[in-house]
């Protein structure tokens, strides 16, 4: 059987502990109350057994039932059958028996329960218990012990069991309090034992004659704590009552707050409006109030400091960067903020280094984020390990770091500082994932008046000369000066600018013709993008593309620049001007690789030419190999797959390897013009070129040689095979209105050889 049914049943049997409860305070029946009270013993054993089968709740919880169900049934038995007064002491003394073991059994599920900031949960619990007990004291005990008929022996263990009802009261309060979630059976048990005390007060309270009450009442409150005792037990959440469970999101502050409030002013309230009865109970009463205010003055002052810490973690966990547990960017600007502020007394000129982990990003995308996480928090370590005491060491954003110097007094210090960053990343990181390298790339920027002034201005100008340091090609240092801002000034005004390029047809393209080195014919043609700005002003690609790549406008303007330069050629085709067979050559950027339309968009501009696909050569550079190589890789391979064939610009400038090449779909190498430029003449560059041709011929590849500018590097090329060139001595990039021209004097009898150096046939 699952337990969801038999959880059901336990709010049958709630609803049938307060119906039957109240059938006996209502019937006015000794007899009916009798049975119901035995009906309600029998029922507890029952359902026990059902719990203990089903829910199985924690072991400790038996003995402690066993001790109460016993020790309360004989005790009711005796207490209603005995006559002789010198007997009463033993049902007291169970009744005692059964308050001490249930105060226990409940101090037990509280130390289990009671979860996080535990003093300030007892110290509510011990308000609530000493104003009950001052209550307890004055309502039942003082004028039991004044109006006692009983023995001595009998009163004091009657007064020590109330007296222990606010050791339960405490347990209880302190079970509601906590942040442990209340499931059904806490509710259950909650109100079994209020229903248990009820019932203790009314006994007392008919015992010192204060009220006159009849049993049946006293019998229903023990007849409904039964019941919901076994309630509670047959519920499953029996299972988990001495486990701390789940977290309550929302503690329960302001139901404490109502009750401890209460314990408190009750008592003082009662004090002063009652009369103390004789000198015992003045004492009492005095000592009773004073320890509640010292249990109250205890729990204020543990609130004060409670709040007060959490004040300060809160303000550290708002300045602090949870990773790495430096400074973050709030905290590093007040510290900047600070050093600038003592910086002119003390003829000091604060320097800010900015730090910027090189390829961050391929470490998490290779290694995974996890050791991503490593580094940083290996770098922060190093850093702090490497730098002076006098240093800042602060993390500002991903792999981002600050350094603040205070004590330097001019740019020659903080190049010492920057370098003893640099060397101290020559020994690599030792990682869970293993050894890793990383270097750095570091921008400084030095408190200047009237330039670098602010602690913003600082850390802006710091992060400027950091891009530089990247631009310079990374692991190095690069010091803030005015000129980074015109830069960065101009950087801004392009991009802006660049958006509107495409739409105020500032683009255009110009075509350079790729020739046939043995042959000279023009095989085909390579399409560059220039862009004149409303200004006049023309802005070589080698400026904007990287600015388009950034932002990714490339995207629609690289589709563009593919469309125009099919139709270009179609239209040169369809007038003759060159071969049917000769091809485009359009560059691509990484980012439109990884433009999941690019594909679609090539396979347009195509239809829409009517070129065929073969005469399209993408030109894409060795990096997009190595930075996100499946992405690229799975986009080339589609466009190999419809006929598209892909070059490799600028070939020997990159990182990439033979098993790089292989691994790709590639049908074309360009040799780089670096490499070109000393073909003729340097013994070094010319066995490179030929090594890169042996290469490339034997994958079966096809080679073009780029920035051809003399006759003598065209004779070596022609020399070593170089199948095809392209370059100034063969022709500028033209317009394509010039391209007819162009061509016709390449083809022009003679001219090729003229080229060559070779005399005309
Ligand atoms: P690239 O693809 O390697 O283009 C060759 C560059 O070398 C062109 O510069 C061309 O004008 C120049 N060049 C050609 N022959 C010679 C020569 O004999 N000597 C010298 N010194 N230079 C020569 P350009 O047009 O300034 O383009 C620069 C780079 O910009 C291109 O390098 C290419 O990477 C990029 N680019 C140009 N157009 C586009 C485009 O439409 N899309 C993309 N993504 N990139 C483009
Ligand atoms: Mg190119
Ligand atoms: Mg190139």
């Amino acid at each position: 059987m699952n337990s969801a049914p038999i959880s059901r049943l336990s709010w049958v049997l709630a609803g049938v502990g307060v119906a039957l409860s109240a059938c006996v305070a209502l019937s006015g029946s000794s007899s009916f109350s009798n049975f119901a009270y035995l009906a309600a013993t029998v029922q507890i054993v029952v359902f026990l057994a059902i719990s203990a089968k089903f829910n199985k709740p924690d072991r400790l919880l038996w003995p402690a039932l066993f001790v109460i169900a016993t020790a309360s049934t004989i005790a009711q038995i005796l207490d209603n059958n005995l006559d002789t007064a010198s007997l009463q002491a033993v049902p007291e003394s169970l009744f005692l028996v059964v308050q001490i073991t249930l105060a226990g059994g409940l101090l037990l599920i509280i130390r289990r329960r009671i979860g996080n900031d535990p003093l300030s949960v007892l110290g509510d619990g011990l308000i609530v218990a000493l104003g009950s007990w001052f209550l307890i004291w004055v309502i039942f005990l003082q004028p039991t012990f004044d109006a006692s008929t009983s023995s001595v022996v009998v009163t004091g263990i009657q007064g020590a069991t109330l007296a222990f009802s606010s050791v339960v009261l405490f347990s209880l309060a302190t079970l509601l309090f906590g942040d442990a979630d209340r499931t059904p059976a806490v509710w259950l048990i909650a109100g079994a034992i209020t229903f248990t005390l009820l019932g203790d007060f009314l006994y007392a309270a008919n015992d010192s004659g204060r009220v006159e009450l009849d049993e049946q009442f006293i019998n229903a409150a023990y007849v409904l704590c039964l019941f919901l005792c076994s309630a509670a037990f047959v519920h499953q959440s029996i299972s988990t009552i001495t486990e701390h469970g789940s977290v309550r999101t929302q503690r329960p502050l302001l139901g404490r707050l109502i009750v401890t409030t209460a314990a408190l002013t009750i008592p003082v309230v009662v004090l002063a409006l009652t009369e103390a009865a004789d000198s015992v109970d003045r004492t009492v009463r005095a000592v009773s109030v004073f320890v509640l205010t010292i249990a109250v003055t205890a729990r204020v002052i543990h609130a004060v400091r409670t709040n007060a810490s959490m004040q300060r973690t809160l303000i550290h966990s708002a300045q602090t960067d949870a990773l790495t547990g430096l400074p973050n960017r709030s905290l590093m600007l007040s510290h900047v903020q600070n050093a600038l502020e003592f910086a002119e007394q003390d003829q000091r000129h604060p320097t800010v280094l900015f730090i910027d982990v090189d390829r961050f990003k391929n470490i998490n995308d290779s290694l995974g984020h996890q050791a991503g996480d490593n580094v940083l928090v290996a770098v922060a370590q190093r850093l702090r390990n490497a730098l002076p005491q006098r240093c800042i060491v602060g993390r500002i954003s991903g792999d981002e770091f600050v350094i603040l110097d205070p004590g330097t007094r001019g740019a020659s210090d903080a190049m010492i500082v920057a370098d003893t960053i640099l060397n101290s990343f020559n020994e690599p990181l030792s990682l869970r994932q293993g050894d890793v390298f990383v270097s750095t790339s570091i921008g400084v920027a030095t408190f200047q008046k009237g330039i670098s002034a602010t602690a913003d201005d600082l850390l802006r100008h710091a992060d400027t000369a950091m891009y530089r340091a990247k631009d310079a090609g990374r692991n190095c240092v690069a010091i803030f000066d005015e000129s980074m801002l015109e830069r960065v000034t101009q950087r801004l005004s392009v991009e802006t600018a660049l958006y509107r390029a495409l739409e105020r047809r500032e683009l255009r393209l110009v075509h350079q013709p790729i020739v046939d080195v043995e042959l000279g014919d023009v095989v085909g043609f390579e399409a560059l993008m220039r862009w004149t700005r409303d200004d006049g002003s023309i802005i070589s690609p080698a400026e904007f593309i990287p600015i388009a790549e950034e932002t990714g406008t490339i995207v629609p303007i690289g589709a563009w620049a593919l469309l125009e330069a099919l139709t270009h050629l179609r239209g040169w085709i369809n007038e003759g001007i060159c071969s049917r067979e000769a091809t485009m050559s359009v560059n691509v950027s990484p980012r439109q690789l990884h433009d999941p339309n690019f594909v679609p968009v090539v396979h347009e501009a195509l239809l829409r030419s009517h070129i065929a696909p073969e005469q399209l050569w993408l030109e894409v550079t060795e990096g997009v190999m190595i930075a996100q190589p499946d992405q690229a890789l799975e986009t080339l391979t589609k466009l190999c797959a419809i006929g598209v064939r892909i070059a490799i610009d600028d070939f020997g400038t990159g990182y990439s390897s033979l098993s790089l090449l292989q691994k790709f779909p590639i049908q074309r190498l360009k040799i780089d013009r670096s490499f070109v430029h000393g073909v003729a003449d340097d013994l070094g560059a010319r066995s490179l070129v030929r090594t890169i041709i042996a290469m490339g011929d034997s994958l079966g590849l096809d080679m073009v040689a780029e920035g051809v500018e003399s006759v003598r590097q065209l004779q070596a090329l022609a020399e070593l095979r170089c199948a095809k060139a392209q370059g100034y001595l063969i022709s500028h990039p033209v317009p394509p209105e010039s391209i007819g021209s162009t061509v016709a004097s390449l083809t022009q009898f003679g001219e090729w050889s003229k080229l060559r150096g070779r005399n005309p046939r």
